[in-house]
């Protein structure tokens, strides 16, 4: 079983993790996408998660896997269809992830009308930096975001950009799949989306958290 551990360490099992598309404006234009009428979900396995970055070996089968840098926020007090001062204090941990896409394979399945499983869940696909505790209830406030690929920036952002809240996600997530602790949602990229290719390094920033950095194979 996959666990996370925050900097107060406490350990929590990832059941699942519920990543959300197209939750800042200029990334959706970028995409040539729509400003979404409301949140876009899917799904990691948990499986994808590489924990405090490190190697990633990106798979063969695609030619075309991209970076979106993302505020990751771990659940630490969870239920199903949470209101507003459910999901306040729902929060536990947060830290800096990239949802990495492999963009060919999503883009064949989306003129098929296939699911994104592969596109997005394949084994290291969701690296996670450190986790940052929070207290029940504290505001995660605007945090930036920032993402350098072998020293060159690539992505820049603030959640408070962000067309939903952390707050209106957990919402809105928790009325479809009811949160457990340890869950994770990776809250959606900025714009500045791109390619990684084997040998480039990638450091990901989001303000108060440890960086995220990891090495492409
Ligand atoms: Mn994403």
């Amino acid at each position: 079983m996959v666990e996370t551990s925050c900097s107060k360490g406490v350990r929590l099992p990832v059941g699942k993790i519920v990543c959300v598309g197209r939750n800042y404006e200029a990334h959706a234009r970028e995409m040539k996408a729509q400003r979404p009428t409301e949140p876009l979900l899917f799904l990691k396995p948990s499986t994808a998660l590489v924990l405090g970055g490190g190697q990633v070996q990106l798979p063969e089968w695609s030619s075309d896997i991209h970076h979106e840098i993302e505020m990751v926020v771990r659940i630490g007090q969870g239920g199903a269809r949470l209101d507003a001062a459910g999901a306040a204090r729902a929060v536990d941990a947060v830290a800096v992830g990239l949802d990495l896409t492999a963009r060919d394979i999503q883009a064949e399945a989306k003129a098929n009308g296939s699911p994104w499983a592969v596109a997005k869940g394949f084994d290291g696909a969701a690296p996670l930096g450190p986790l940052l505790s929070v207290g029940p209830g504290e505001s995660l406030g605007r945090r930036d975001l920032e993402l350098r690929v072998s020293g060159e920036l690539r992505q820049q952002g603030s959640t408070a950009d962000m067309i939903w809240t952390v707050e209106e996600l957990i919402v809105y997530i928790s009325a479809r799949f009811r949160l457990e602790p340890g869950d994770l949602i990776f809250t959606g990229t900025p714009e500045g989306v791109g390619p990684l290719r084997r040998g480039q390094r990638a450091v990901a920033r989001l303000t108060g958290c440890e960086p995220l950095e990891i090495v492409c194979s």
